[in-house]
């Protein structure tokens, strides 16, 4: 009896046993972990399950891409290598680096594809556009970088950058186009989203003085071929402004009003709620 009740638990492990492969094969990953995003859909439900917090929802993906540009940076320390008042362990580089970081995780949040020029060092994936002269001083040359962003073929690009003055109380941000509708009557679609930006930032910071908009011909917003500005965030030459630079919330404050800035150009609420994150209306495409 005893060999009749083990045959007969085998026989039912045999049946059941290719259940539990299926089951087995079908809880694996569907596709290879670098298949390209679909439209999210099946995202969209994860995240409305697990999210806590409406502030911090990942919104889906709404097929814009946008390049972030990090100015200056490697051996490149940028505006006031020294003399600045960001103090000694800071330079202009390490702020732009700190708040396109942000910027970035601001704008993927909101549903954009993100490109960073770089991240610090000159990874595999921006090698091919870095010149051996450029690799060997570690120096990323503007046009190096703009021939990085016009590979992306993004939508919009933002280089980040901080302004120096020899007079410490100047202050503010400044956004640069090269455009020259900015003095008429009709601007461009490139100026609109400037102009969107700065009164988003305006919002953010209703304390200090307007950011205003000018047109300049630079390499990152001149050669791009795509609408893009060029912002420097504050001077580092003025106390008030660097003691901000270099503060963490207003960094991620600053990232926040320039991604909705955008945001609030490419997909209007129609409302006056550029600041607020938790707007229902949803890309409609
Ligand atoms: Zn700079």
């Amino acid at each position: 009896m005893k060999r009749k009740a083990f045959i007969s638990l085998l026989l039912s492990f045999l049946l059941i046993l290719p259940l539990i492969m299926t089951s087995c094969s079908s809880s694996k990953p569907g596709g290879s972990s670098f298949s390209p995003p679909s439209n999210g859909a099946g995202r969209i439900a994860e995240d409305s399950k697990s999210s806590e917090s409406e502030d911090t929802e990942k919104r889906p993906e709404n097929g814009k891409v946008i390049c972030v540009d990090p100015g200056h940076g490697f051996r490149d320390a940028g505006a006031g290598a020294e003399g600045h008042e960001l103090g000694p362990d800071t330079n202009e580089a390490d702020v732009n680096l700190a708040v396109s970081k942000f910027l970035k995780e601001e704008l993927e949040r909101l549903g954009y594809k993100v490109y960073m020029t770089h991240e610090g060092e000159i990874s595999p994936d921006i090698e091919q556009y870095v010149s051996d002269e450029s690799y060997q001083t570690f120096y990323f040359d503007p046009e190096e970088r703009v021939a990085l962003i016009n590979s992306r073929n993004p939508d919009y690009s933002i280089s980040l950058h901080c302004n120096m003055f020899n007079d410490p109380s100047v202050r503010g941000t400044k956004l640069y186009v090269f455009d020259q509708s900015i003095y008429t009557d009709t601007p461009s679609e490139n100026v609109k989203t400037a102009m969107s930006i700065a009164e988003s930032l305006k919002l953010v910071f209703p304390d200090v003085n307007e950011p205003t908009i000018d047109t300049q011909s630079l390499a990152l917003v001149r050669d791009i071929i795509c609408n893009g500005v060029l912002i420097e965030m504050g001077f580092v030459s003025s106390p008030e402004d660097a003691a901000d630079l270099i503060d963490p919330e207003w960094q991620k404050k600053f990232a926040r009003g320039v991604a909705n800035g955008i945001n609030e150009y490419f997909f209007p609420s129609g409302s006056d709620a550029v600041d607020s994150a938790d707007s229902s209306d949803e890309p409609q495409n």
